[in-house]
């Protein structure tokens, strides 16, 4: 029998007439002739709860309790289901991630899946069962809980899917699938039919939110179809796949808005062998993890190096080049906190010219100055002053057409 994992988040779970919800849509896929297996987060906001629970009483919880705290939430969600689907006539059974062998490192709050035992869920589903897992959590080769991390519950489904051999992964979630852009600043973003694995990827790099971006690493790597859903309408959402022919010809497939971040620029570097690998050595150091680097040689003496990070990383950063500054003889170093950064995705821009003109001229015409621009095969970024942010990916998903189904947009 062909098998799907669905798995509801933690607004899909959160109280009994959601769950009772779920459980019907469960219901419905095994009359339709699959064994089932359900993966869940946590109730609502309660993982949220719990942090701040955790918080109360100690300002800096030991990593080790907060796994074992945190991993309850889901705990409770995959009883309760497997509660409502007895009560409604069907054989179900929940585990914890332990129970299952969901075998982890042990780098407790953001733990990586090493191995699963798929035998105790085939065993259970031959028993004509329902299996309900509990997301986000593992355990390490001590048995210690351990968590994959915020947002885990994704990366859960999709290993188990990839372990099982299960034809589809199910996302239940209270979007309807995954958009061009986000809703709340463009709000007829249109949504997306499928995107590859890829493209998915650089969207959750660049700021995207519906999925765990570790779960979408895992589907490339297993090629796990994965299908972001509402669970509240019964509509198609959108299917996460290998790249097809057909995507090549859209020219973009979506737009992200980043805030929250900041760029450092090295002024006047000397211009000489092993400079580079210094300054970012002294970053390493610090912990800092940097986005983009842009280099440009201003004379045969001296070179201009800039390059973006997450703003909660600036402190760090700037201590970090600080101490390396007269070592490599830099000018000045020039720090921009009131930035934003405008991308574009999209296979089609590998096979198509005219993309960055597009882009380029759609910031131009809403008059917005471009500060720093990055390229990656399938990628186009923009870091424009922050205050324009939201005006400034308006302009760019107008000018691609994202609030328009494919077939009507002008390539
Ligand atoms: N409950 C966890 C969280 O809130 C995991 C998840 O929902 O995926 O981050
Ligand atoms: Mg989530």
């Amino acid at each position: 029998m062909a098998i799907i994992v669905q798995k509801f988040g933690g607004t899909s779970v959160a109280d009994a007439q959601k769950i009772r919800r779920a459980a019907d849509r469960v219901i419905k896929t095994v009359k339709n002739g699959f064994a089932v297996v359900v993966v869940a987060s946590a109730r609502g906001k309660q993982t949220d709860q719990l942090v701040a629970d955790a918080l109360e009483l100690n300002p800096n919880p030991p990593k080790r309790e907060m796994d074992q705290l945190l991993s309850t939430g889901e705990q409770q969600t995959v009883s309760l289901f497997a509660m409502a689907l007895d009560t409604a006539g069907y054989k179900a059974i929940s585990f914890t991630g332990g129970q299952i062998r969901m075998i982890t490192d042990n780098v407790h709050t953001k733990a990586r899946i090493k191995s699963i035992g798929a035998e105790r869920i085939h065993e259970q589903l031959n028993k004509g069962r329902i299996v309900l897992v509990a997301g986000f959590q593992g355990i390490d080769e001590n048995e210690n809980i351990t968590t994959l991390g915020r947002g885990g519950s994704d990366t859960t489904a999709v290993a188990l899917a990839a372990a099982l051999g299960a034809d589809e992964c199910e996302i239940y979630t209270d979007v309807d699938g995954i958009h061009t852009t986000d809703p709340r600043v463009f709000k007829t973003a249109a949504k997306i039919e499928q995107i590859s694995y890829n493209e998915m990827l650089e969207m959750a790099s660049l700021g995207a939110t519906v999925l765990h971006s570790r779960a979408v690493e895992f589907a490339k790597k297993y090629d796990v179809k994965i299908h972001v859903r509402s669970s509240s309408e019964e509509t198609e959402g959108t299917m996460i796949t290998h790249e097809v022919p057909q995507m090549e010809g859209v020219l973009v497939s979506g737009a992200t808005i980043q805030k929250d971040m900041a760029k450092l620029s090295l002024v006047g570097v000397d211009n000489k062998p092993g400079n580079a690998a210094k300054i970012f050595a002294h970053l390493a150091k610090a912990k800092v993890v940097v986005n983009d680097i842009v280099q440009t040689e201003v004379s045969s003496e001296k070179a201009n190096l800039s390059f973006t990070i997450g703003i909660s990383d600036l402190t760090a950063a700037k201590e970090a080049v600080g101490q390396i500054k007269d070592e490599v003889n830099c000018e000045s170093i020039f720090t921009r906190e009131d930035i934003a950064e405008i991308s574009v995705v999209g296979v089609g821009m590998r096979t198509h010219y005219g993309v960055a003109d597009r882009m380029f001229g759609a910031l131009a015409e809403a008059k917005i100055n471009i500060d720093t621009i990055t390229t990656s095969e399938i990628r186009i970024s923009c870091i424009v002053d922050k205050a324009q942010a939201e005006k400034a990916l308006e302009a760019v998903c107008v000018a691609f057409d994202l609030d328009k189904p494919i077939e009507k947009r002008k390539n």
